[in-house]
């Protein structure tokens, strides 16, 4: 009964050990199989200690099986801690803390020049036919050897906690069999310090540690523990910014990182069993992109958030889709960031008007109509006079003012749908949809007025801009309207209005046409 379970754990843990073995160049595995060294030391000194016949034999196996459980604790440590992924910490701070196992380990094992561990180590007394080492151990040892013990086997503890509480799945059933082989010893060893062991003062520690190879066995070769790629990819996943999103055949929901629980506005809570259609309902497009059986890429938005999502599928050997991969990727920065670009390119900088490629762009649909029939449109040229008398005498500073000045009430008079864009220097283009040549006038002749009566107020006082306007519709040019055409016309009425004595309005009518041959020359 007390032996079989030693000699059988110490078969198991040979044979873990062996299974380790082709993996010992990692430093996972080398922890392993120290804590498996530890594990055997410790069982098989157990087993040798109670069948010793002298009290020195006693002595050295009782030493060897605390050696072996002391470092046993430390190990622990760096293998969950590698495991748990902190390797770089072990690797920096292990050869400093087993210093402290090592002393001990010594002052235990020359103790019988010191005695500062055991009061009477001379004495064996039979328990049930073993020899059981009375030796009152002394306050100190307990201090030396319990604090330490207890830090080790609680950050062990703590780290597979922590890990715990970030994965899901395989990684947990791993998590939970590594921290229940590291519990079942402690607590054997815990009811025998209790007193509560089945045979009473026989401690079954040694035992329990068949139970713990078991566990710890199951951990590492079911779940292919060396490979490390559960914990690993679990870790990527939980970090990582992009949102990934696996679902099965059936458009179940498999696995959601936090990223994506964050993306969808989902809680940790209301995932399990949920469906893909549910899960992505927060995504305009998501029906499509679920009907989607190839690889695929879509840009989206949920609110103010820009994503790209891509969709994989996963592909079995008959090529039969198993699974498929949607990751959302944040692209709101790259968005904005193009807006606002987009928003330079297209805007003048210094009135906030179109330019002049962005108007012949956005004025493309209003022509386009109008050429097939639909509502004529006006053109205003509007040309500031004496614009250069303002920049002599005020400097630039007040001639950009002036500009803003007289675009912001033009634009103020219009409607949202006209487009006004800068020409030249102080030179603007107002398209003007669904207006007749009448119409244009008048809202031109309003234009001058305004302009004419709002002074632009300079260090010198006030300053009295007034501006000429040249005006077309598209009904003169019938199919052949054009805005190059219409802003060449408008662009003659301009220079007749200047002709005339600038600060007034000129259309481009059938009479002028006919009677001047601007439409001639404009055709040509
Ligand atoms: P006209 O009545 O015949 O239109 O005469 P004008 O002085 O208005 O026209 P001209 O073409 O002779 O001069 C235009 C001036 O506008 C010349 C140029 O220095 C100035 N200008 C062009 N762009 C800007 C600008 O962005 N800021 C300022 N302050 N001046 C500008
Ligand atoms: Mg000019
Ligand atoms: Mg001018």
């Amino acid at each position: 009964m007390f032996v079989v379970p030693i000699l059988l754990n110490s078969m198991l843990v040979i044979f873990l050990m062996a299974l380790s073995w082709t993996h010992r160049k990692k430093r996972l595995a080398q922890a392993f199989l120290a804590v498996l060294a530890c594990l055997l030391v410790w069982s098989l000194a157990h087993l040798l200690e109670v069948f010793s016949n002298t009290l020195s034999n006693t002595l050295f196996w009782e030493n060897v099986r605390i050696s072996g459980s002391f470092l046993l604790s430390f190990f622990w440590l760096a293998f969950v801690g590698i495991y748990t992924g902190h390797e770089t910490l072990v690797k920096k701070y292990s050869r400093y803390l087993i210093l402290y196992p090592l002393i001990l380990i010594a002052l235990m094992w020359s103790d019988s020049s010191h005695h500062l561990f055991r009061h009477l180590p001379g004495m064996v007394r039979p328990v049930y036919g073993f020899a059981v080492l009375n030796n009152s151990y002394t306050s100190f040892f307990y201090l030396a050897f319990s604090p330490f013990t207890a830090v080790m086997y609680l950050a062990s503890l703590g780290l597979l906690a922590e890990s715990f509480r970030k994965s899901r799945g395989k990684v947990r059933s791993q998590l939970v069999l590594l921290t229940a082989a590291m519990i079942v010893p402690l607590l054997a060893e815990l009811m025998f310090l209790l007193g509560t062991t089945p045979v009473p003062q026989i401690s079954f520690t040694s035992q329990s540690l068949m139970l713990a190879s078991i566990l710890l066995g199951r951990a590492v070769f079911q779940f292919d523990l060396f490979q490390s790629v559960l914990l690993a990819r679990d870790v990527v996943l939980e970090t990582l910014q992009d949102g990934v999103i696996v679902i099965d055949r059936y458009n179940q929901l498999l696995d959601i990182n936090p990223a994506a629980m964050m993306m969808l506005g989902l809680a940790a809570n209301q995932t399990s069993g949920l469906l893909a259609g549910e899960a992505l309902k927060a995504i305009p497009n998501h029906a499509e992109l679920l009907a989607e059986q190839e690889i695929c890429c879509s840009e989206t938005h949920i609110g103010q958030l820009f994503l790209e999502v891509n969709v994989v599928p996963v592909r079995d050997s008959s090529q039969a889709i198993t699974a498929r991969i949607f990751t959302l990727h944040d692209i709101t920065e790259r968005v904005l960031l193009f807006e606002q670009i987009k928003q330079l390119a297209s805007y003048d900088a210094l009135t906030g008007v179109l330019n002049r490629s962005v108007l012949f762009e956005k004025a493309d649909d209003i022509v386009s109509a109008a050429r097939g029939g639909g509502a004529a449109f006006s053109l205003i040229m509007l040309d500031i006079d004496q614009f250069k008398r303002i920049n002599d005498l005020f400097g630039h500073q007040t001639g950009d003012r002036a500009l803003k000045a007289v675009v912001d009430l033009c634009t103020s008079q219009l409607r949202a749908g006209d487009l006004v864009g800068r020409y030249g220097g102080e030179e603007f283009v107002v398209v003007l949809p669904d207006t007749n040549l009448h119409e244009a006038q008048q809202i031109s002749e309003r234009l001058r007025q305004a302009i004419e009566q709002s002074p632009l107020d300079t260090y010198k006082g006030y300053y009295q801009i007034t501006s000429s306007f040249g005006v077309a519709c598209s009904d003169l040019f019938g199919e052949e309207a054009s805005l190059e055409k219409m802003i060449c016309a408008a662009d003659q009425a301009l220079y007749e209005a200047k002709g005339k004595g600038a600060n007034q309005v000129v259309v481009v009518d059938q009479q002028r046409v006919t009677f001047e041959g601007l439409y001639e020359r404009v055709a040509a």
